[in-house]
């Protein structure tokens, strides 16, 4: 009998964590399933993995548990103990009497019930909900006001945990990502709404991925889903280096670009207005070309070659340093035992 994992046929996918894409740009779904051979193999990004593993660590503080070796794809870093460590003393923090924690709780979606999502966390206290999601990337810092992904975690704990609630009700959404470019502000960011918005929310939740699902199932013409280019909608979206309806709202209005195919003029021999027309548009360009990188190297990770090019590695990331974790891990009093990466020689560097 053969062995090796058999290949899952490709997929509608409407996951929340996509959901600013697909609530904005509705034939994204259908067009990347459409083109699902042109995509490389759904197996994690690097960074995908060393995200699931910091997942992993800080669930496992939150429950007071070893993290499962199982749901580690990446070696467990000091800065994923860590920062996993704060999130846990940050969620924590939330909890009033009588409150109830929920941790990783897989749960059906309600606009998709054959499809399961995956809860950070929440705090149910008596008196309001905390909705908490753990972002490990960098870069970018993600905002919890109006933010899809956590509002269709919120209604999903809601209809499974709690009984009806007054519009009033009040929910709390939560950004935990330490290592996003606002962290030396704030590892945090929180929104403070009701049930009632986020009821009015989730509706137009299930009307946008009613009309997908329908559209992709037939019930509906595909026509009346739009291609909907914007910088939040196309950022993540696996298509778009091939994606002619973002490629013409960069280029849009470029006629200069006519002139620097295939070689490119020098800017003295073209036209002022040319030269105007192109700084103006540098930044479309910029984003233009970077798509075409994101294609090739997903192309050449697909297994694809291309002349002249070979797929290579990323370096590593600058590692969060040991001296800077013992002094965070003294101030609160914690085992250093705990932190693989500091050393001795590191905590008696700090004062
Ligand atoms: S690249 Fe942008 S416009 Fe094209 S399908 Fe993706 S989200 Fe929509």
């Amino acid at each position: 009998m053969a062995s090796g994992k058999l290949k899952r046929p490709p997929r509608l996918d409407l996951n929340p964590s996509a959901a600013d894409r697909w609530m904005t740009c509705t034939a994204s779904p259908g067009f990347i399933l459409a083109n699902a051979d042109k995509l490389p193999p759904d197996d994690g990004t690097a960074f995908s993995k060393e995200g699931t593993t910091a997942h992993e660590v800080a669930a496992a503080y939150l429950q007071d548990r070893e993290p499962n070796p199982a749901n580690c794809p990446t070696p467990i870093d000091a800065d994923m103990e860590w920062h996993g460590w704060t999130y846990a003393d940050y969620v924590r923090g939330l909890r009033k009497k009588g409150s109830t924690l929920l941790v990783e709780q897989k749960l059906p979606l309600w606009y998709m019930p054959e499809r399961n999502c995956i809860v950070d966390a929440t705090v149910i206290n008596p008196q309001g909900l905390h909705q908490i999601d753990f972002k490990y990337g960098e870069g970018v810092p993600v905002h919890p006001e109006k933010n899809l992904q956590e509002v269709i975690y919120v209604k999903n704990v809601v209809e499974k945990h709690m009984g009806p609630l007054g519009h009033e009700f009040p929910i709390f959404l939560h950004i935990y990502q330490p290592r996003g470019r606002s962290a030396s502000d704030s590892p945090f960011h929180v929104w403070e709404t009701t049930w009632g918005e986020i009821q009015k929310l989730a509706r137009t939740v299930a009307s946008n991925a009613g009309a997908i699902r329908d559209a992709a199932e037939g019930r509906m013409s595909y026509k009346k889903l739009v291609f909907a280019p914007s910088e939040k909608a196309c950022q993540w979206c696996p298509a778009k280096g091939f994606c002619s309806a973002r490629q013409a709202t960069l280029t849009q209005d470029i006629k200069a670009l006519s002139v620097i195919t295939p070689t490119l003029p020098l800017a003295s021999t073209i036209s002022i207005e040319q030269v105007a027309s192109i700084v103006r548009h540098k930044d479309q360009l910029a984003k233009w070309l970077n798509d075409v990188e994101a294609y090739a190297l997903q192309f050449m990770k697909a297994g694809g070659k291309i002349p002249g090019f070979k797929h290579a590695r990323g370096h590593q990331k600058p590692r969060f340093g040991g001296i800077a974790i013992a002094q965070n891990a003294i101030e609160k009093g914690l085992p250093l035992g705990r932190f693989p990466g500091v050393k001795q020689r590191h905590a008696e560097h700090v004062g």
